[in-house]
């Protein structure tokens, strides 16, 4: 949120400026070398990730339209179990984030122990 209203603060042409830094050869190692950490970090999604990149180049698998809003547009496929990397819902970038902010919310409220709980045990704790 800070980064877009960054943005937005921007004169016009920054954005260009940007995006031919992120071209200079520095700067462009530097992501090969991210990129290849989130790799190592990351197995099975990656994987997964090529799988479905790789069916699409090939045609043997189908970008559709967003399940949620219909739209065509920043298609990508949308996994819910990385072991079948070919089994994916397609969602436009906006309902992808959404779902999975929706999961992570969901897997945290299942692990967490309610903070009013964490919050009397520590005034038990002080008294
Ligand atoms: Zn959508």
């Amino acid at each position: 949120m800070r980064v877009k209203l960054r943005r937005l603060k921007m004169p016009a042409g920054q954005t260009t400026i940007q995006r031919e830094r992120r071209k200079l050869p520095h700067n462009r190692a530097r992501a090969v070398k991210s990129a290849a950490v989130w790799y190592a970090k990351n197995r099975e999604k990656g994987r997964a990730y090529k799988a479905v990149a790789y069916a699409v180049r090939t045609y043997n698998l189908t970008r559709g339209c967003c399940e949620k809003c219909r739209t065509d547009e920043n298609v990508c496929g949308f996994h819910t179990d990385f072991a079948q990397p070919l089994k994916v819902t397609w969602r436009c970038r906006r309902c992808h984030g959404a779902a999975q902010r929706a999961d992570r919310l969901a897997h945290a409220t299942a692990l967490a122990i309610p903070i009013n709980a964490r919050r009397m045990n520590e005034q038990d704790n002080d008294q």
